[in-house]
């Protein structure tokens, strides 16, 4: 008897040729051409990454680069930049977080996203999953493959299967039969070895071992033939864990699509990120007792500084002084800048009480714009966050 399983909705993200594809954005000239990212032939480098131009002549992932040049001897050698294409990795992501809270990231450029019941706000799975698509496209310009079915092994299969962005949706009770017809190294845990004596004993496709009986299976392989067995079948109950679920630190960064220098656009965005932290810790019932930022300049050249305050805030106005306060302490006026972040940490639950302090007293002062905030994260709860926006706000860098 095969298990029921609880409907769930699962993505698998996966970003297409990923170190490629961010060298390719970063250097147009080299848009289209076989691009290797890796260590070099004479050190024994292996291929991190190929673009799918570079694929075309058998340009494999984690082949030794001496032999990825002798495929393809005219593909452009780089090496791999991992700050950068972590930076990118983190736009990603918190494009995902926008979503769901329910986000477990498995490698820079992979992440599941659990989405069951996100369709009353986002839209069904595929629209849901097509729109997070279209944004990497343009806000960051990367391609990602997307996978959506009841689990994690199917929606990770499917989307290696979208390959390159693309989108596949398996239906619930469809996942035996998705899986049927793929080879049987296609499925989770099973290597090289094991797939040689699958296929041994007859075992070429999914679907040939689903046909087995589990006895038979755990005969040949023990326990793991039993959960390999459950796999072909499309059974997988393990759940999204997500990397958010008690946040140790709470930040909101914003890169450029063009380095700035002007200091009223970038005070700007230093209280519009502020906002953004609060309305966070507020959503949390978090306070944060350090506040820090993070700027990067156009070199890449990254630094971050942090201050902690007398008593914890979840205060908007109270986050932006202080954040206001380092940056001041910190930017070289007039330097170019790619991206900041607001963030807070050492956090704690906001277990505030009602003053029974006089009227005219600065907590009642606080209390008032603690009520403002709520009434404002109310608001951009229902109608979206371009709904209310301070004045000075209104002139945003444009990204
Ligand atoms: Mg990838």
């Amino acid at each position: 008897m095969v298990p029921a399983m609880p409907a769930r909705w699962i993505i698998h993200l996966d970003l297409d040729a990923f170190f490629a594809s961010v060298e390719e954005l970063l250097r147009p000239e080299l848009a289209g051409l076989p691009i290797i990212v890796g260590g070099p032939p004479e050190a024994r480098g292996v291929v991190a990454s190929a673009s799918y131009a570079a694929r075309r002549y058998g340009v494999r992932s984690a082949m030794p680069t001496a032999q990825a040049l002798r495929l393809c001897p005219q593909a452009v050698l780089v090496p791999p930049r991992h700050s950068v294409y972590r930076e990118f990795s983190d736009r990603v992501m918190a494009i995902l977080y926008e979503y769901t809270p329910l986000v477990e990231q498995i490698s820079i450029d992979e992440a599941f996203m659990d989405v069951t019941g996100c369709e009353l706000r986002w839209g069904e799975p595929l629209e849901l999953a097509a729109g997070i698509q279209r944004r990497i496209k343009d806000e960051i310009g990367l391609s990602a493959s997307l996978g959506i079915a009841g689990s994690k092994l199917v929606a990770k299969i499917a989307s290696d299967y979208a390959k390159p962005h693309g989108l596949v949706l398996v239906p619930h009770g469809g996942e035996a039969a998705f899986l049927a017809p793929l080879d049987i190294e296609r499925l989770w845990g099973v290597g090289k070895v094991t797939a040689r004596k699958l296929r041994a004993a007859g075992v070429r496709t999914i679907g040939d071992l689903a046909r087995l009986s589990r006895e038979q299976v755990e005969s040949w392989l023990g326990n793991y033939g039993v959960e390999l067995w459950l796999y072909a079948h499309g059974i997988d109950s393990r759940p999204v864990v997500s990397d958010a679920g008690e946040p140790r630190s709470v930040s909101h960064e914003e890169t450029f699509a063009r380095d700035i220098s002007d200091p009223t656009l970038l005070d700007a965005e230093l209280l519009r990120l502020s906002e953004r932290v609060g309305a966070r810790l507020r959503r949390y019932g978090l306070r944060g007792r350090t506040v820090f930022i993070k700027l990067r300049y156009s070199d890449f050249t990254t630094i971050t500084r942090q201050q902690t305050l007398e008593e914890p805030t979840d205060m908007d106005m109270e986050i932006y002084r202080h954040a206001r306060r380092l940056w001041e302490k910190t930017w070289e006026q007039g330097r170019p800048v790619r991206l900041i972040g607001v963030g807070m940490h050492q956090l704690s639950t906001a277990s505030w009480q009602l003053s029974l302090l006089p009227a005219d007293s600065e907590e009642l002062v606080r209390q008032r714009q603690r009520a403002l905030n709520q009434a404002v994260d109310a608001i951009r709860e229902r109608f979206g966050d371009t709904a209310l926006r301070r004045a000075r706000l209104l002139r945003r860098p444009r990204r």
